[in-house]
Protein backbone atom coordinates (compact mmCIF):
# COMPACT_ATOMS: atom_id res chain seq x y z
CA UNK A 1 0.00 0.00 0.00
CA UNK A 2 1.40 3.45 -1.35
CA UNK A 3 -0.32 5.68 1.46
CA UNK A 4 -2.84 5.07 4.50
CA UNK A 5 -2.82 7.79 6.01
CA UNK A 6 -6.32 8.91 5.31
CA UNK A 7 -8.39 6.34 3.81
CA UNK A 8 -11.74 7.20 2.95
CA UNK A 9 -14.28 4.95 4.76
CA UNK A 10 -17.35 3.53 3.72
CA UNK A 11 -19.88 0.72 4.79
CA UNK A 12 -18.70 -1.75 2.39
CA UNK A 13 -16.90 -1.39 -1.00
CA UNK A 14 -18.51 -2.91 -3.73
CA UNK A 15 -16.45 -3.81 -6.52
CA UNK A 16 -18.37 -4.51 -9.90
CA UNK A 17 -20.65 -2.09 -11.33
CA UNK A 18 -22.89 -4.78 -13.21
CA UNK A 19 -26.54 -4.67 -13.03
CA UNK A 20 -25.91 -6.57 -9.82
CA UNK A 21 -23.71 -4.57 -8.22
CA UNK A 22 -25.20 -0.99 -9.05
CA UNK A 23 -28.78 -2.73 -7.84
CA UNK A 24 -26.86 -3.08 -4.55
CA UNK A 25 -26.04 -0.35 -3.91
CA UNK A 26 -29.29 1.65 -4.22
CA UNK A 27 -30.45 -1.21 -1.55
CA UNK A 28 -27.98 -0.32 0.77
CA UNK A 29 -28.35 3.39 0.43
CA UNK A 30 -31.85 2.88 0.95
CA UNK A 31 -30.86 1.40 3.86
CA UNK A 32 -28.56 4.19 5.26
CA UNK A 33 -25.51 2.32 4.63
CA UNK A 34 -22.52 3.87 2.52
CA UNK A 35 -20.80 2.38 -0.46
CA UNK A 36 -17.94 2.91 -2.59
CA UNK A 37 -18.68 1.26 -6.01
CA UNK A 38 -15.24 0.21 -7.93
CA UNK A 39 -15.81 -0.45 -11.89
CA UNK A 40 -13.36 -0.99 -14.16
CA UNK A 41 -14.88 -0.25 -17.31
CA UNK A 42 -15.98 3.29 -18.49
CA UNK A 43 -19.47 3.37 -17.84
CA UNK A 44 -20.46 5.64 -20.49
CA UNK A 45 -18.60 2.05 -22.64
CA UNK A 46 -21.08 0.61 -20.62
CA UNK A 47 -23.97 1.80 -22.35
CA UNK A 48 -22.98 2.18 -25.48
CA UNK A 49 -25.66 0.02 -28.29
CA UNK A 50 -22.61 -2.22 -28.80
CA UNK A 51 -21.71 -3.46 -25.26
CA UNK A 52 -24.48 -5.74 -24.10
CA UNK A 53 -27.68 -6.18 -26.50
CA UNK A 54 -29.05 -8.29 -24.02
CA UNK A 55 -32.23 -7.67 -22.74
CA UNK A 56 -33.62 -9.35 -19.28
CA UNK A 57 -36.62 -10.91 -18.17
CA UNK A 58 -37.14 -9.32 -14.74
CA UNK A 59 -39.39 -11.71 -12.89
CA UNK A 60 -42.33 -9.84 -10.82
CA UNK A 61 -40.63 -9.85 -7.24
CA UNK A 62 -37.41 -8.72 -8.73
CA UNK A 63 -39.57 -6.36 -10.47
CA UNK A 64 -41.43 -5.07 -7.12
CA UNK A 65 -37.52 -4.87 -5.52
CA UNK A 66 -36.52 -2.45 -8.63
CA UNK A 67 -39.71 -0.24 -8.25
CA UNK A 68 -39.11 0.09 -4.38
CA UNK A 69 -35.59 1.16 -5.18
CA UNK A 70 -37.62 4.35 -7.07
CA UNK A 71 -36.24 2.86 -11.01
CA UNK A 72 -40.23 1.91 -11.81
CA UNK A 73 -39.66 4.48 -14.60
CA UNK A 74 -37.58 2.69 -16.56
CA UNK A 75 -39.68 -0.76 -16.25
CA UNK A 76 -42.84 1.49 -17.18
CA UNK A 77 -41.29 3.10 -20.47
CA UNK A 78 -39.24 0.49 -21.69
CA UNK A 79 -40.25 -3.13 -20.44
CA UNK A 80 -42.55 -5.15 -22.03
CA UNK A 81 -45.20 -7.40 -20.24
CA UNK A 82 -44.51 -11.08 -21.10
CA UNK A 83 -48.18 -12.50 -20.40
CA UNK A 84 -47.73 -16.10 -21.15
CA UNK A 85 -44.99 -18.46 -22.05
CA UNK A 86 -45.05 -21.64 -24.37
CA UNK A 87 -42.26 -23.94 -24.33
CA UNK A 88 -42.81 -26.70 -26.85
CA UNK A 89 -40.07 -29.25 -28.56
CA UNK A 90 -39.72 -27.16 -31.96
CA UNK A 91 -41.02 -29.86 -34.20
CA UNK A 92 -44.48 -29.28 -32.96
CA UNK A 93 -44.16 -25.61 -34.31
CA UNK A 94 -48.04 -25.47 -36.02
CA UNK A 95 -49.33 -21.81 -36.29
CA UNK A 96 -49.95 -19.24 -33.94
CA UNK A 97 -54.02 -20.27 -33.74
CA UNK A 98 -52.98 -23.48 -32.47
CA UNK A 99 -50.72 -23.16 -29.75
CA UNK A 100 -53.20 -23.02 -27.19
CA UNK A 101 -54.87 -26.46 -27.92
CA UNK A 102 -52.33 -28.41 -29.18
CA UNK A 103 -51.44 -31.59 -27.07
CA UNK A 104 -47.71 -31.18 -26.92
CA UNK A 105 -47.35 -27.38 -26.12
CA UNK A 106 -47.21 -26.24 -22.85
CA UNK A 107 -48.53 -23.05 -21.84
CA UNK A 108 -48.06 -20.60 -19.00
CA UNK A 109 -50.77 -17.74 -18.40
CA UNK A 110 -50.07 -15.33 -16.18
CA UNK A 111 -53.78 -14.85 -15.81
CA UNK A 112 -53.96 -18.55 -13.71
CA UNK A 113 -52.07 -16.84 -10.98
CA UNK A 114 -52.00 -13.12 -10.83
CA UNK A 115 -54.35 -11.53 -13.60
CA UNK A 116 -52.59 -8.15 -12.50
CA UNK A 117 -49.19 -9.05 -12.53
CA UNK A 118 -47.19 -10.26 -15.89
CA UNK A 119 -45.11 -13.56 -15.12
CA UNK A 120 -42.08 -11.36 -16.13
CA UNK A 121 -40.87 -7.84 -17.88
CA UNK A 122 -38.41 -7.68 -20.63
CA UNK A 123 -36.35 -4.85 -20.16
CA UNK A 124 -33.34 -3.94 -22.12
CA UNK A 125 -30.14 -4.54 -20.28
CA UNK A 126 -28.53 -0.96 -21.35
CA UNK A 127 -31.72 0.69 -20.33
CA UNK A 128 -31.91 -1.01 -16.86
CA UNK A 129 -27.91 0.10 -16.64
CA UNK A 130 -28.50 3.32 -17.65
CA UNK A 131 -31.35 3.77 -14.63
CA UNK A 132 -29.00 2.19 -12.38
CA UNK A 133 -26.15 4.68 -13.03
CA UNK A 134 -28.25 7.66 -13.23
CA UNK A 135 -29.66 6.63 -9.48
CA UNK A 136 -26.09 5.74 -8.60
CA UNK A 137 -24.46 9.26 -9.15
CA UNK A 138 -27.82 11.14 -7.48
CA UNK A 139 -27.36 9.09 -4.52
CA UNK A 140 -24.98 10.72 -1.79
CA UNK A 141 -24.43 7.74 0.03
CA UNK A 142 -22.65 6.02 -3.07
CA UNK A 143 -19.19 6.69 -4.25
CA UNK A 144 -18.53 5.45 -7.39
CA UNK A 145 -15.27 5.35 -9.27
CA UNK A 146 -14.89 4.37 -12.14
CA UNK A 147 -13.55 3.53 -14.19
CA UNK A 148 -10.83 2.37 -11.78
CA UNK A 149 -8.70 -0.52 -11.04
CA UNK A 150 -7.71 -2.23 -7.78
CA UNK A 151 -3.95 -2.85 -7.03
CA UNK A 152 -4.22 -4.57 -3.93
CA UNK A 153 -7.11 -5.85 -1.31
CA UNK A 154 -6.12 -6.56 2.58
CA UNK A 155 -8.56 -8.30 4.44
CA UNK A 156 -7.88 -9.02 7.84
CA UNK A 157 -8.96 -9.30 11.17
CA UNK A 158 -9.84 -5.44 11.79
CA UNK A 159 -11.40 -4.61 8.48
CA UNK A 160 -10.54 -4.24 4.74
CA UNK A 161 -7.95 -1.76 2.80
CA UNK A 162 -8.27 -1.65 -1.35
CA UNK A 163 -5.81 0.82 -2.95
CA UNK A 164 -7.19 1.69 -6.26
CA UNK A 165 -4.03 1.97 -9.08
CA UNK A 166 -3.90 5.83 -8.82
CA UNK A 167 -3.26 5.39 -4.96
CA UNK A 168 -6.54 6.26 -3.50
CA UNK A 169 -7.09 3.78 -0.39
CA UNK A 170 -10.68 2.92 0.41
CA UNK A 171 -11.76 1.27 4.37
CA UNK A 172 -14.72 -0.71 4.94
CA UNK A 173 -15.47 -3.65 7.20
CA UNK A 174 -16.46 -5.90 4.24
CA UNK A 175 -15.92 -6.42 0.66
CA UNK A 176 -18.70 -6.92 -1.34
CA UNK A 177 -17.98 -9.26 -4.95
CA UNK A 178 -20.04 -8.24 -7.75
CA UNK A 179 -17.36 -8.98 -10.32
CA UNK A 180 -18.72 -11.08 -12.44
CA UNK A 181 -18.08 -15.11 -13.39
CA UNK A 182 -14.55 -14.68 -13.41
CA UNK A 183 -14.38 -12.89 -10.30
CA UNK A 184 -11.03 -11.99 -9.19
CA UNK A 185 -11.89 -11.57 -5.75
CA UNK A 186 -12.97 -15.02 -5.56
CA UNK A 187 -9.78 -16.37 -7.14
CA UNK A 188 -7.94 -14.02 -4.31
CA UNK A 189 -9.94 -15.99 -1.45
CA UNK A 190 -9.29 -18.92 -2.65
CA UNK A 191 -13.13 -19.94 -2.81
CA UNK A 192 -13.31 -22.83 -5.92
CA UNK A 193 -15.78 -23.67 -8.09
CA UNK A 194 -18.14 -26.44 -9.21
CA UNK A 195 -18.09 -25.76 -12.84
CA UNK A 196 -19.06 -27.36 -16.11
CA UNK A 197 -19.37 -26.25 -19.70
CA UNK A 198 -22.45 -26.64 -21.96
CA UNK A 199 -22.06 -27.50 -25.62
CA UNK A 200 -23.55 -24.23 -26.19
CA UNK A 201 -23.25 -20.95 -27.47
CA UNK A 202 -26.10 -18.14 -26.86
CA UNK A 203 -26.70 -16.29 -30.25
CA UNK A 204 -27.81 -12.79 -28.92
CA UNK A 205 -30.09 -10.21 -31.18
CA UNK A 206 -32.96 -8.10 -31.58
CA UNK A 207 -35.76 -8.85 -34.59
CA UNK A 208 -38.22 -6.86 -35.88
CA UNK A 209 -41.31 -8.60 -37.35
CA UNK A 210 -44.75 -8.76 -39.23
CA UNK A 211 -46.95 -9.88 -37.07
CA UNK A 212 -47.87 -8.89 -33.07
CA UNK A 213 -46.17 -11.08 -30.50
CA UNK A 214 -49.01 -10.37 -28.12
CA UNK A 215 -46.96 -9.96 -25.30
CA UNK A 216 -46.15 -14.12 -25.66
CA UNK A 217 -42.59 -15.49 -25.16
CA UNK A 218 -42.06 -18.68 -27.00
CA UNK A 219 -39.47 -21.31 -26.17
CA UNK A 220 -38.90 -23.45 -28.93
CA UNK A 221 -36.40 -26.55 -28.23
CA UNK A 222 -34.26 -28.43 -30.86
CA UNK A 223 -32.01 -30.91 -30.68
CA UNK A 224 -29.14 -28.09 -30.67
CA UNK A 225 -30.06 -25.88 -27.98
CA UNK A 226 -33.35 -23.69 -27.07
CA UNK A 227 -34.54 -21.03 -29.05
CA UNK A 228 -36.26 -18.53 -27.04
CA UNK A 229 -38.25 -15.32 -28.76
CA UNK A 230 -38.96 -12.56 -25.79
CA UNK A 231 -40.96 -9.97 -26.52
CA UNK A 232 -40.23 -6.39 -26.37
CA UNK A 233 -42.02 -3.09 -26.88
CA UNK A 234 -42.66 -1.79 -30.16
CA UNK A 235 -40.38 0.84 -31.91
CA UNK A 236 -40.54 3.51 -34.55
CA UNK A 237 -37.53 2.39 -37.25
CA UNK A 238 -36.06 4.96 -39.63
CA UNK A 239 -38.59 5.67 -42.24
CA UNK A 240 -41.08 6.37 -39.24
CA UNK A 241 -43.40 3.37 -39.30
CA UNK A 242 -44.08 1.18 -36.01
CA UNK A 243 -42.48 -2.00 -35.82
CA UNK A 244 -43.39 -5.06 -33.50
CA UNK A 245 -39.91 -6.14 -31.82
CA UNK A 246 -38.64 -9.42 -29.94
CA UNK A 247 -35.10 -10.52 -28.20
CA UNK A 248 -33.93 -13.41 -29.85
CA UNK A 249 -31.60 -15.82 -27.54
CA UNK A 250 -30.67 -19.19 -29.89
CA UNK A 251 -28.57 -21.66 -28.53
CA UNK A 252 -26.17 -23.05 -30.97
CA UNK A 253 -23.59 -25.97 -30.57
CA UNK A 254 -20.51 -24.68 -29.63
CA UNK A 255 -18.88 -26.04 -33.30
CA UNK A 256 -21.61 -24.21 -35.04
CA UNK A 257 -21.20 -20.37 -33.54
CA UNK A 258 -18.68 -19.99 -35.84
CA UNK A 259 -20.51 -20.73 -38.77
CA UNK A 260 -23.98 -18.58 -37.75
CA UNK A 261 -21.74 -15.67 -36.85
CA UNK A 262 -20.29 -15.64 -39.80
CA UNK A 263 -23.89 -15.36 -41.52
CA UNK A 264 -25.33 -12.58 -43.17
CA UNK A 265 -28.24 -10.49 -41.21
CA UNK A 266 -30.62 -11.22 -43.52
CA UNK A 267 -29.42 -15.52 -43.57
CA UNK A 268 -29.77 -15.31 -39.36
CA UNK A 269 -33.37 -13.78 -40.20
CA UNK A 270 -34.12 -16.60 -42.74
CA UNK A 271 -32.85 -19.41 -40.00
CA UNK A 272 -34.73 -17.98 -37.30
CA UNK A 273 -38.00 -17.35 -39.43
CA UNK A 274 -37.23 -20.93 -40.70
CA UNK A 275 -37.12 -22.36 -36.59
CA UNK A 276 -40.33 -19.99 -35.26
CA UNK A 277 -42.57 -21.60 -38.24
CA UNK A 278 -43.17 -18.32 -39.67
CA UNK A 279 -45.74 -17.20 -36.60
CA UNK A 280 -44.25 -13.94 -36.20
CA UNK A 281 -44.11 -13.48 -39.87
CA UNK A 282 -41.10 -12.05 -41.82
CA UNK A 283 -38.69 -10.95 -39.74
CA UNK A 284 -35.66 -8.41 -40.03
CA UNK A 285 -32.61 -8.23 -37.51
CA UNK A 286 -32.39 -4.70 -36.30
CA UNK A 287 -29.49 -5.14 -33.45
CA UNK A 288 -25.64 -6.31 -33.79
CA UNK A 289 -25.32 -10.35 -33.20
CA UNK A 290 -23.58 -11.73 -30.22
CA UNK A 291 -22.43 -14.65 -28.85
CA UNK A 292 -22.58 -15.87 -25.05
CA UNK A 293 -20.46 -19.69 -24.87
CA UNK A 294 -22.30 -21.23 -22.11
CA UNK A 295 -21.56 -23.07 -18.73
CA UNK A 296 -22.67 -23.77 -14.71
CA UNK A 297 -20.49 -22.07 -12.15
CA UNK A 298 -21.35 -22.20 -8.33
CA UNK A 299 -18.86 -21.10 -6.07
CA UNK A 300 -18.71 -23.43 -3.06
CA UNK A 301 -19.03 -20.92 -0.22
CA UNK A 302 -20.62 -17.36 -0.72
CA UNK A 303 -17.84 -15.78 2.05
CA UNK A 304 -14.71 -15.52 3.45
CA UNK A 305 -12.70 -13.26 5.90
CA UNK A 306 -14.36 -9.81 5.32
CA UNK A 307 -15.75 -10.96 1.38
CA UNK A 308 -19.34 -11.88 0.60
CA UNK A 309 -20.24 -13.09 -3.15
CA UNK A 310 -22.95 -11.76 -4.68
CA UNK A 311 -24.54 -12.45 -8.35
CA UNK A 312 -22.69 -14.17 -11.40
CA UNK A 313 -19.45 -13.98 -8.73
CA UNK A 314 -21.29 -16.77 -6.71
CA UNK A 315 -23.44 -18.55 -9.33
CA UNK A 316 -23.60 -18.44 -13.44
CA UNK A 317 -26.61 -20.29 -15.24
CA UNK A 318 -27.72 -21.61 -18.51
CA UNK A 319 -29.68 -18.80 -19.67
CA UNK A 320 -32.40 -21.15 -20.41
CA UNK A 321 -35.34 -19.91 -18.39
CA UNK A 322 -33.75 -16.35 -17.63
CA UNK A 323 -32.99 -16.71 -14.33
CA UNK A 324 -29.43 -15.66 -14.18
CA UNK A 325 -29.98 -12.30 -12.90
CA UNK A 326 -33.29 -12.49 -11.14
CA UNK A 327 -31.01 -14.68 -8.68
CA UNK A 328 -28.55 -12.13 -8.20
CA UNK A 329 -31.07 -9.49 -7.62
CA UNK A 330 -32.53 -12.18 -5.24
CA UNK A 331 -29.07 -12.26 -3.57
CA UNK A 332 -29.25 -8.42 -3.65
CA UNK A 333 -32.69 -7.87 -1.31
CA UNK A 334 -31.73 -10.83 1.10
CA UNK A 335 -27.80 -9.12 1.41
CA UNK A 336 -29.44 -6.28 2.18
CA UNK A 337 -31.93 -7.48 5.03
CA UNK A 338 -28.94 -8.70 6.70
CA UNK A 339 -26.43 -5.96 6.33
CA UNK A 340 -29.53 -3.26 7.32
CA UNK A 341 -30.25 -5.61 10.46
CA UNK A 342 -26.75 -6.23 11.19
CA UNK A 343 -26.30 -1.95 11.03
CA UNK A 344 -29.01 -1.33 13.27
CA UNK A 345 -27.66 -3.82 16.00
CA UNK A 346 -24.43 -2.54 15.51
CA UNK A 347 -22.69 -5.48 14.83
CA UNK A 348 -19.54 -5.35 13.14
CA UNK A 349 -20.63 -5.72 8.86
CA UNK A 350 -17.29 -7.85 8.39
CA UNK A 351 -18.50 -10.49 11.16
CA UNK A 352 -18.23 -14.07 9.65
CA UNK A 353 -22.17 -14.45 10.83
CA UNK A 354 -23.18 -12.05 8.60
CA UNK A 355 -21.68 -13.98 5.62
CA UNK A 356 -23.15 -17.40 7.16
CA UNK A 357 -27.04 -16.18 7.21
CA UNK A 358 -26.77 -14.34 3.94
CA UNK A 359 -25.40 -17.92 2.27
CA UNK A 360 -27.55 -19.80 4.60
CA UNK A 361 -30.57 -17.84 3.31
CA UNK A 362 -29.51 -17.46 -0.64
CA UNK A 363 -27.67 -20.76 -1.28
CA UNK A 364 -30.54 -23.66 -1.50
CA UNK A 365 -32.73 -21.01 -3.92
CA UNK A 366 -29.48 -20.48 -6.10
CA UNK A 367 -28.44 -24.06 -6.23
CA UNK A 368 -32.62 -25.25 -6.71
CA UNK A 369 -32.57 -22.98 -9.87
CA UNK A 370 -29.04 -24.14 -11.58
CA UNK A 371 -30.21 -27.56 -11.15
CA UNK A 372 -33.56 -27.05 -12.60
CA UNK A 373 -31.98 -24.84 -15.27
CA UNK A 374 -29.40 -27.66 -15.62
CA UNK A 375 -32.16 -30.56 -16.53
CA UNK A 376 -34.02 -28.76 -18.65
CA UNK A 377 -30.89 -27.96 -20.72
CA UNK A 378 -29.50 -31.63 -20.78
CA UNK A 379 -33.39 -32.78 -21.23
CA UNK A 380 -33.93 -30.99 -24.26
CA UNK A 381 -30.57 -31.38 -25.48
CA UNK A 382 -30.83 -35.41 -26.06
CA UNK A 383 -31.32 -36.24 -29.49
CA UNK A 384 -33.24 -38.80 -31.47
CA UNK A 385 -36.94 -39.25 -31.99
CA UNK A 386 -38.05 -41.28 -28.38
CA UNK A 387 -36.59 -38.70 -26.71
CA UNK A 388 -38.14 -35.93 -28.65
CA UNK A 389 -41.42 -38.09 -27.63
CA UNK A 390 -40.97 -38.77 -24.21
CA UNK A 391 -40.39 -34.60 -23.95
CA UNK A 392 -43.42 -33.85 -25.87
CA UNK A 393 -45.53 -36.14 -23.39
CA UNK A 394 -44.09 -34.80 -20.79
CA UNK A 395 -44.79 -31.09 -21.77
CA UNK A 396 -48.39 -32.24 -22.41
CA UNK A 397 -48.69 -33.73 -18.91
CA UNK A 398 -47.36 -30.72 -17.26
CA UNK A 399 -50.03 -29.02 -19.26
CA UNK A 400 -52.57 -30.82 -17.75
CA UNK A 401 -51.97 -30.55 -14.12
CA UNK A 402 -53.40 -26.81 -13.20
CA UNK A 403 -51.29 -26.85 -10.10
CA UNK A 404 -47.68 -28.39 -11.45
CA UNK A 405 -47.90 -25.46 -13.78
CA UNK A 406 -48.97 -22.65 -11.56
CA UNK A 407 -46.28 -24.30 -9.24
CA UNK A 408 -43.74 -23.91 -11.77
CA UNK A 409 -45.02 -20.19 -12.30
CA UNK A 410 -44.34 -19.01 -8.60
CA UNK A 411 -40.85 -20.29 -8.88
CA UNK A 412 -39.90 -18.28 -12.42
CA UNK A 413 -41.60 -15.23 -10.97
CA UNK A 414 -39.64 -15.30 -7.81
CA UNK A 415 -42.39 -15.60 -5.38
CA UNK A 416 -41.18 -19.11 -3.79
CA UNK A 417 -39.80 -19.50 -0.64
CA UNK A 418 -38.83 -16.86 2.15
CA UNK A 419 -38.84 -13.12 0.90
CA UNK A 420 -37.31 -10.54 2.08
CA UNK A 421 -38.88 -7.44 2.31
CA UNK A 422 -37.44 -5.66 -0.84
CA UNK A 423 -38.93 -8.77 -2.61
CA UNK A 424 -42.52 -7.78 -1.59
CA UNK A 425 -41.60 -3.85 -2.60
CA UNK A 426 -41.14 -2.87 0.86
CA UNK A 427 -38.04 -0.74 2.30
CA UNK A 428 -37.38 -2.49 5.93
C1 LIG B 1 -27.51 -14.88 -23.42
C2 LIG B 1 -27.90 -14.58 -22.01
C3 LIG B 1 -29.20 -14.19 -21.72
C4 LIG B 1 -29.60 -13.93 -20.40
N1 LIG B 1 -30.89 -13.59 -20.14
C5 LIG B 1 -31.29 -13.41 -18.86
C6 LIG B 1 -32.66 -13.12 -18.53
O1 LIG B 1 -33.53 -13.02 -19.39
N2 LIG B 1 -32.99 -12.97 -17.22
C7 LIG B 1 -32.08 -13.11 -16.22
O2 LIG B 1 -32.45 -13.03 -15.03
N3 LIG B 1 -30.77 -13.35 -16.50
C8 LIG B 1 -30.35 -13.52 -17.76
N4 LIG B 1 -29.04 -13.77 -18.05
C9 LIG B 1 -28.05 -13.77 -16.94
C10 LIG B 1 -27.62 -12.35 -16.57
O3 LIG B 1 -27.24 -11.66 -17.73
C11 LIG B 1 -26.46 -12.37 -15.55
O4 LIG B 1 -26.79 -13.24 -14.51
C12 LIG B 1 -26.23 -10.97 -14.98
O5 LIG B 1 -25.95 -10.05 -15.99
C13 LIG B 1 -25.08 -10.98 -13.96
O6 LIG B 1 -24.87 -9.68 -13.49
P1 LIG B 1 -23.64 -9.37 -12.51
O7 LIG B 1 -23.75 -7.93 -12.21
O8 LIG B 1 -23.62 -10.34 -11.38
O9 LIG B 1 -22.33 -9.70 -13.35
P2 LIG B 1 -21.73 -8.94 -14.63
O10 LIG B 1 -22.80 -8.47 -15.51
O11 LIG B 1 -20.71 -9.86 -15.19
O12 LIG B 1 -21.02 -7.64 -14.02
C14 LIG B 1 -19.77 -7.70 -13.40
C15 LIG B 1 -19.18 -6.29 -13.39
O13 LIG B 1 -17.96 -6.30 -12.64
C16 LIG B 1 -16.98 -5.55 -13.34
N5 LIG B 1 -15.67 -6.08 -12.89
C17 LIG B 1 -15.17 -7.34 -13.06
N6 LIG B 1 -13.97 -7.45 -12.47
C18 LIG B 1 -13.70 -6.26 -11.88
C19 LIG B 1 -12.62 -5.75 -11.13
N7 LIG B 1 -11.55 -6.51 -10.82
N8 LIG B 1 -12.65 -4.48 -10.71
C20 LIG B 1 -13.73 -3.68 -10.98
N9 LIG B 1 -14.80 -4.10 -11.71
C21 LIG B 1 -14.78 -5.37 -12.14
C22 LIG B 1 -17.28 -5.80 -14.80
O14 LIG B 1 -16.74 -4.78 -15.62
C23 LIG B 1 -18.82 -5.78 -14.79
O15 LIG B 1 -19.32 -4.47 -14.94
C24 LIG B 1 -28.63 -14.03 -19.35
C25 LIG B 1 -27.30 -14.39 -19.64
C26 LIG B 1 -26.95 -14.67 -20.96
C27 LIG B 1 -25.52 -15.08 -21.24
Amino acid sequence: MTDTSSPASFDCILVGGGLVGLTLAVALAAHELSVAVIERADPEAHLAPGFDGRASAIASASARMLRALGLGEVLDAQGCAIRAIRVTDGHYVAGADRWRVHPQVLHFDSAEVDPAEPLGIMVENRALRAALLAKVRSEPLVTLLAPASIRHVLRGPNGALVELSGGQVLRAPLVLACDGRRSSLRAEAGIRLAEWQYDGTAIVTMLAHEKPHDHVASELFYSDGPFAQLPMTDFVDASGAVRHRSALVWTVRRKDAEGVLALSPRAIAHEAEKRMGGFLGKLELIAPVASYPLNLQHAERYWAERLILVGDAAHGIHPIAGQGLNMGLRDVAALTEVLSESARLGLDLGHPDVGRRYERWRRSDNSSVAFATDTLARLFGVRGRLATEVRATGLGIVNRIAPLRRGFMTVARGEAGDLPPLLKGEIG
